[in-house]
């Protein structure tokens, strides 16, 4: 058996083990699905070894979708543990990242991303919440990060903070640093397995080790195709799921869903364009934000589409608060409104 045969039978093994007999519990009472998590890694299906950035990228956005098929919260938080790891494997700082990566790839070691704001700070959405004073052999970290998800005991998670107007750092703390207060948050209409706290820090250190970069402006350009590109299939997977529930019901009521206006061909259709045009992207010499940020925008209103004909061709049993079709529909919600957000996108592209 190849490679790849090889790992998308230990994949589907391991979704069907690990992840599929929990999606309820996921979905409806808050359960944080870290061992399916720690399984990935243990597996070897998030090794860097022997593998091209891109060809990296493109298995683990693999691992993304076909988690979010089954459970698009546990697929966000696989992608919070990506773009910690992609924060790691871009970082010139060797000594944290001989630190951390290989814990990272194996599962041992979780991650997370506080990025939503400087991301949105760097778009001029909003101001930076956090600021760093330098002192002796590191930082001081003050502020309020609202939500950072993947979140746990042996967890790390990378955050930018302001130095001064041109100056901010970027870099990646365990959840157990003196001075860091986290506050569960549960409360949402979906996403709520994804272990999800408000993160603040009453004057933390942070030493000079923990450092990913002292440019964080420059290290997000470099990060911020694969930091999107991974999440592009949490769209594509809860799409997918979508198109196969439409068509399980198809001959329900002597076939009468036919005439509702989307149909699963036309949602098919719409995933086939997306995937040539994320195939273009990659087949280039290196990925272009820009067009990666289109991709992922007209994922999200695909995904919106998706789970609201879902919804329809599904009748009241979609609507029952525990069904699929629910869950998807709130889970695309979540797709829509994370950071590149749909208006953060529209902003950026229209800006051009
Ligand atoms: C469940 C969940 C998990 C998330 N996980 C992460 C994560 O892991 N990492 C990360 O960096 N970001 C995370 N986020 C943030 C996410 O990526 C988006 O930034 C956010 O969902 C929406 O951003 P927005 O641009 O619409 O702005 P909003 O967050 O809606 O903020 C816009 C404005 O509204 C204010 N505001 C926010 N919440 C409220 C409220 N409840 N009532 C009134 N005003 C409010 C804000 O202060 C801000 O000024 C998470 C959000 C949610 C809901």
């Amino acid at each position: 058996m190849n490679e790849l045969l090889e790992n998308n039978a230990t994949l589907g093994g391991i979704i069907e083990k690990e992840l599929k007999p929990l999606v309820k519990k996921v979905d409806c009472e808050a359960f944080y699905a870290e061992g399916y998590l720690e399984k990935l890694g243990e597996a070897g299906l998030m090794s860097s070894v022997n593998k091209t950035q891109k060809q990296l990228i493109m298995d683990e956005m693999l691992l993304v979708e076909e988690t979010a098929k089954v459970c698009m919260t546990t697929a966000f938080c696989l992608w919070c543990h990506l773009a910690a790891l992609t924060y790691v494997r871009h970082t010139t700082n060797e000594t944290l990242k001989r630190k951390l990566l290989p814990s990272l790839e194996n599962g041992e070691i979780l991650g997370a991303t506080g990025l939503s704001n400087p991301m949105k700070s760097f778009a001029g959405l909003e101001r930076l919440y956090l600021s760093a004073e330098p002192i002796e052999g590191g930082y001081i970290l003050s502020g309020v990060l609202p939500s950072v998800s993947n979140l746990g005991e042996n967890h790390w998670f990378g955050l930018i903070a302001g130095v001064n107007e041109e100056k901010q750092i970027m870099c990646c703390i365990p959840c157990n640093t003196v001075g860091l207060e986290m506050k569960e948050k549960a409360d949402y209409l979906g996403i709520n397995g994804s272990a999800t706290y408000a993160c603040q820090f009453n004057q933390v250190f942070i030493p000079n080790e923990w450092v990913l970069s002292e440019n964080a402006s420059a290290f997000v350009e470099r990060v911020r195709p694969a930091f999107i590109s991974y999440q592009i299939p949490l769209g594509l997977g809860v799409t997918k799921a979508s198109i196969t529930s439409i068509e399980k019901v198809c001959q329900r009521q002597n076939g009468c869903n036919r005439f509702l206006k989307t149909q699963s061909g036309s949602l098919q259709d719409s995933v086939q364009q997306i995937e040539k045009r994320l195939q273009t992207a990659f087949s280039q010499e290196s990925l272009n934000w820009k067009e990666i940020a289109g991709i992922r925008l007209d994922s999200a209103y695909l995904t919106l589409e998706a789970v609201q004909a879902a919804m329809l061709h599904n009748g009241s049993a979609g609507y029952l608060k525990e069904s699929a079709p629910s869950r998807r529909l709130r889970e695309a919600y979540f797709y829509a409104n994370l950071t590149p957000t749909i208006k953060h996108l529209e902003k950026v592209l229209q800006n051009n």
